[in-house]
């Protein structure tokens, strides 16, 4: 058997791990202020109706259109006067009402004239503008309608939720509990930033990208270091982790070399499967359990680390904190390189989009792909997907998938 026929596609390692993804299911209820990037667990229904009344949307006058001259202007008495919190009462006939923005547009009045468009003249004003029917006038419940389901369970809440909760009246909010991801790094190699680095050593990254991959995606993190490259040592920090997760993440040490005690470890303590996935960048990943904790180890290259993240564990998080859209969207767009030599591994390249010659934008690719060149991340705007035994050539449609959809 060749090495490609023991590999999973990228495909087949997704929907494994998603088949032991469980979603925690525990919800807490918290303020509506501390929601930001947790998950709804429950659908929320308004009671109200938003806004609630027929509103002015600008500063002017509140008319009936009838009043009018059908043509040039038309001077009215100015009868009442209505700002935003009070309430006026119904027009007199041939009278208008001073109106500002939000105020509730009395009864009888069908448009309201911005200001600009009138002049006042002592207690009259002069219309100087014809304004069709409902004009500025922003209706009762054009936003939400009582009893109407403002959001699903399993949604992520953006600010733009947070106001929408608000805007319902709700101060607390039901969320799942958050998941709790327990970190480590292995490697005798590895040295945090701020101390000095001797000879043969590499500053931590993946602690910084895995940190921010999970915090923006509300995940609570405990940080257990850089562990060193030894069986005792590795089996150490996952007794102490996996009673205080719901998920232990892992960079390096999933390979099959001699320096690589994360297999044995997690045996050790429970089970583990060592996929290799015809993917690059990429490769080595792992799935187990310790005790019943899951373990995912990711590799230890920063690129691939990141990548692995966001195209396996980023989905399998989401399942298991409740969140219903889980797959992210991607667009056939131009390439703007080409790439003769097809590989055996599907190729997630890191890419960004440039205007084009016709104003149109190509794909235009990172020239160096190395799995350890996290520049490329950095520069790039998203993934692009090059399918095994493909070349790409310069126009080709490629699956382009934004970072935007990759993480938080
Ligand atoms: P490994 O998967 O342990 O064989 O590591 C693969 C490569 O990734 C090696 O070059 C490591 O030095 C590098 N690497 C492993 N862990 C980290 C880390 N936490 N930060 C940066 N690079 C790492
Ligand atoms: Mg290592």
């Amino acid at each position: 058997m060749n090495d490609a026929k023991k590999m999973l596609s990228a495909d087949e390692a997704l929907e494994l791990l998603l088949s032991h993804a469980r979603p925690l299911g525990e919800i807490e209820k918290i303020q509506t202020t501390h929601a930001l990037g947790r998950v709804l667990a429950q659908p929320l229904v308004s009671t109200v109706t938003v806004p609630p009344l027929d509103n002015s949307a600008m500063d002017g006058y509140a008319l009936a259109c009838a009043s009018l001259n059908p043509v040039g202007e038309t001077r009215l008495r100015v009868a009442q006067r209505i700002p935003a919190g009070s309430m006026g009462h119904a027009l007199e006939q041939g009278t208008v009402a001073r109106i500002f923005t939000g105020a509730p547009v009395p009864p009888g009045a069908d448009a309201v004239v911005m200001q600009e468009d009138c002049t006042p003249d002592g207690d009259m004003v002069v219309i100087r503008k014809i304004p069709h029917h409902g004009e500025n006038i922003r209706r009762a419940g054009e936003d939400i309608a009582a009893g109407s389901e403002v959001l699903p369970a399993g949604v992520r809440i953006r600010p733009q939720e947070m106001g929408l909760i608000a805007s319902i009246g709700l101060a607390d909010v039901p969320v799942y509990r958050k998941l709790r991801v327990a970190l480590f790094f292995t490697g005798d190699e590895i040295v945090m930033p701020g101390e000095p680095l001797a000879e043969g050593e590499i500053y931590n990254s993946n602690r910084y990208t895995l940190l921010g991959l999970l915090e923006g995606m509300g995940c609570s993190v405990t940080d257990y270091g850089i562990v060193p490259d030894s069986l005792e040592a590795t089996v150490d920090v996952l007794e102490k982790a996996w009673h205080e997760a719901d998920l232990i993440l892992t960079s390096g040490g999933v390979s099959v070399g001699e320096e690589d005690h994360v297999k044995a470890a997690v045996e050790s303590l429970g089970k583990l499967d060592m996929w290799k996935v015809a993917m690059k960048p990429g490769k080595p990943v792992a799935y187990g359990t310790v005790h019943d904790t899951p373990f995912i180890g990711l590799p230890g290259n920063p690129v691939s680390a990141f990548a692995t993240f966001c195209l396996f564990v980023r989905p399998y998080i989401l399942r298991s904190q409740g969140v219903e859209k889980i797959t992210p969207r991607s667009y056939s767009l131009p390439a703007a390189f080409d790439r003769s030599r097809p590989g055996s591994r599907r190729e997630f390249v890191r890419v960004r989009l440039e205007p084009q010659a016709d104003g149109m934008p190509g794909v235009a690719i990172y020239p160096n792909q190395g799995s350890g060149v996290l520049t490329s991340a950095v520069w790039g705007e998203g993934l692009a997907e090059i399918r095994e035994g493909t070349a790409v050539a310069r126009g080709d449609l490629i699956k382009f998938t934004p970072f935007s959809e990759l993480l938080g």
